[in-house]
């Protein structure tokens, strides 16, 4: 069986040839690295990121602990949509709220993995009126959803 994080990453290192942004990921790449990752226990590298919903990135992370391996972002996308995605009445912050890469603010993370356990998260940065803050979350495969987006 082939492995699919060799897919995903080999796609990444083919297009890094001819464009510098990073490979766009389906929710099928999601659900292959979450389920590629070492489970248990958590390693010590990315053990302060392991969280089931949204958290502020902790800032004492080291900032080459993670390595980037895509982007939800769709680039022929020029305002993707603020509206979010929780048919069962989950809110932005639930643990169990889906991972929808159409709907906000999945539409606009980047996709990151530990360099040490291999472990995915998605980051992406929330402007606030008077604050930026980026946040992270851990891609658990059972929440990902290929939920198509707002009409
Ligand atoms: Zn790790």
């Amino acid at each position: 069986m082939p492995d699919p994080i060799e897919g995903v990453v080999q796609r990444r290192q083919n297009r890094r040839m001819t464009d510098p942004t990073a490979a766009p990921l389906t929710a099928a790449d999601l659900v292959a690295l979450a389920r590629a990752a070492r489970r248990d226990p958590p390693c010590p590298t990315c053990v302060s990121l392991v969280c089931p919903g949204w958290e502020a990135m902790p800032a004492s992370i080291a900032r080459d602990a993670l390595e980037r391996v895509g982007t939800l972002r769709d680039p022929t996308i020029e305002e993707p949509t603020v509206a979010e995605y929780h048919p069962a009445g989950t809110h932005a912050w639930s643990p169990e709220a889906p991972i929808a890469p159409r709907w906000f603010p999945y539409n606009r993370c980047d996709v990151w993995r530990c360099g040490t356990c291999a472990r995915a998260f998605l980051r992406y940065t929330e402007y606030g009126g008077y604050y930026n803050e980026e946040r992270v979350r851990e891609i658990d495969a059972n929440r990902v959803v290929d939920a198509p987006g707002p009409a």
